[in-house]
């Protein structure tokens, strides 16, 4: 469980200053609402985060339509990833706190292909 989010204000923080170009990313696609970039760290290959232009923390921070068009987004980049990737599986996953698993305090959703066996522990806890 992390112990930390990073609580950077608005424009300092990680995500702003990757949107604002101050730090490199592989972005692959970004519209007026969102970007979208590969993770620096890849649970597995194809991994690409979605997130707001503008900085927000949580899901609750969002208005309705930012959340929709990282929606969206996801949808699109879920498209692009399968074509490239042609994994077996997809998980979207959104934290929100640390408790929630977030880290870094500016919204975003994950795109991860899943593969049999990948050993990731991102599906919901079922008995
Ligand atoms: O959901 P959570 O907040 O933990 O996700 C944050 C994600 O941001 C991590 O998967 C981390 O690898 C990614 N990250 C990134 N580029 C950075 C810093 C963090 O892709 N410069």
């Amino acid at each position: 469980m992390p112990m930390f989010v990073d609580t950077s204000p608005p424009g300092e923080c990680i995500f702003c200053r990757l949107a604002a170009r101050e730090i490199p990313a592989a972005l692959v696609f970004e519209d007026d609402q969102t970007l979208a970039f590969m993770d620096i760290g890849q649970v597995t290959p194809g991994h690409v985060l979605v997130a707001t232009r503008r900085h927000a923390a949580t899901l609750t921070d969002v208005t309705p339509e930012e959340a929709a068009a990282v929606m969206q987004t996801a949808h699109r980049v879920a498209r692009a990833v399968q074509a490239a990737f042609d994994p077996p599986g997809l998980t979207l996953l959104q934290a929100n706190g640390a408790v929630g698993g977030q880290t870094v305090g500016h919204f975003h959703m994950h795109v991860v292909p899943r593969h049999a066996d990948d050993g990731i522990a991102l599906t919901w806890p079922r008995k």
